[in-house]
């Protein structure tokens, strides 16, 4: 059970737009403006005290206070990196706590957001599955990282923004958590919320292909696909989720999903792991592969590739190829007219790097004797 979702009061962090109208009508007997000013509170000044909100009557104050709240997640523990990425450790209830990355850029300031606690999925490079999986993030738990990150970097919706990008790509697949990410990325895309633009908002996936499927009937945000090997043979030992889902299948959900969104293109991520998915032969069938996806859309770049050096983790069997290695896979790609930049690494010296998001995560099958131990070394820094 969610802290979040704890108490019998509604937390208006959990409900989209429709939801709050829904939730002022039916609930509390109130018009839809009144849902909308409330929005506007909450995610565009983050106020939470129904007290400062102060064009609201006093009435509809005191019935805030009986029937709702607005609780966000508690920030357990921050830190700076070096290179101006920021990263947060989030207590979501009494035992788990899930990681938010900040990461500005040129022109942009990029937001990870995790979507469960821990995951299930056991890809074999992936940091955040060596704990394990706990429960699915509720939409306020997912929504309420960009809140506080909105919070600390002085967000305002139509001003100059520091947060312009969301990256549903931190701890958890978010397509087995398919309602509350759904719901979290409206309010992300809504004016009366954080007013980003769709495509500025990306959805990042092991592979799901039904999910995949209904995430184009219901959502017009970015697509990215955790592709990582370009065989069936290799991306199996990566990414287990492919025995179910082979790449065939995959790149048909990827084709129905972009010819949905009238032509946008989609994203495929290659994390490049020594001696194991960088070597020519495996950029050549990448070429292929990727070419295949634009004949079937027939158009140029539909397919993207972001090249991603492996963060090496404590206990990792895998290891980054050296720079001469990523250079020499990302040059067939450019040769063969492909655009693949190589991610730098951001955040590296805070642990908040691609794939090292770790959190705090109670799996009830397997990590609750290791849990305690760790709290009793001295919580949430010892984890993270
Ligand atoms: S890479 Fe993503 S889907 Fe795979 S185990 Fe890690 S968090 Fe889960």
């Amino acid at each position: 059970m969610s802290d979040l979702a704890a108490t019998t009061k509604q937390n208006l962090l959990d409900l989209d737009r429709e939801g709050l109208e829904r939730f002022f009508a039916d609930e509390l007997g109130e018009k839809r403006f009144r849902a909308h000013q409330v929005m506007k509170w909450i995610h565009h000044r983050h106020v939470t005290d129904f007290e400062q909100m102060t064009d609201l009557g006093k009435a509809l104050r005191a019935k805030l206070h009986e029937r709702a709240e607005v609780r966000v997640p508690q920030v357990q523990f921050e830190k700076p990196s070096a290179d101006g990425t920021h990263k947060w450790l989030l207590a979501m209830d009494g035992s788990n706590a899930v990681e938010t990355v900040y990461i500005p850029d040129k022109g942009r300031g990029t937001l990870c957001v995790s979507s469960q606690v821990g995951c299930g999925l056991n890809c074999t490079f992936c940091s955040t599955a060596t704990q394990g999986f706990n429960r699915n993030l509720s939409t306020a738990e997912i929504i309420g990282q960009v809140w506080v990150a909105a919070r600390h970097l002085g967000n305002v919706p139509h001003k100059q923004r520091r947060l312009t990008n969301v990256v549903m790509m931190g701890m958890g697949e978010p397509l087995m958590n398919f309602d509350n990410v759904v719901r979290a990325m409206s309010v992300m895309r809504d004016d009366l919320g954080y007013g980003l633009a769709n495509k500025r908002v990306t959805l990042s996936t092991s592979g799901l292909v039904p999910q995949i499927d209904r995430l184009a009937e219901v959502s017009d945000v970015s697509l990215a696909v955790s592709l990582h090997a370009p065989n069936d043979e290799l991306r199996t030992r990566l990414v287990p989720l492919n025995r179910k889902y082979p790449i065939a299948e995959l790149m048909e959900a990827c084709v129905r999903y972009a010819q949905r969104k009238r032509g946008e293109s989609v994203t495929f991520e290659y994390t490049l792991m020594k001696g194991v998915n960088d070597q020519p032969e495996h950029a050549r069938e990448l070429i292929r592969l990727m070419r295949d996806f634009d004949n079937r859309l027939q158009m140029k770049d539909a397919a993207k590739v972001n090249l991603i050096p492996f963060n090496p983790f404590p206990g990792t069997r895998y290891e980054r190829p050296d720079d001469a290695a990523i250079r020499r896979f990302q040059k067939l790609l450019n040769d063969a007219g492909r655009i693949a930049p190589v991610r730098r690494t951001r955040g590296d010296d805070i642990d908040a790097a691609c794939g090292q998001l770790k959190g705090q995560v109670m799996d009830r099958t397997r990590r609750q004797s290791e849990f305690r131990k760790r709290l009793q070394q001295g919580g949430a820094g010892a984890v993270a």
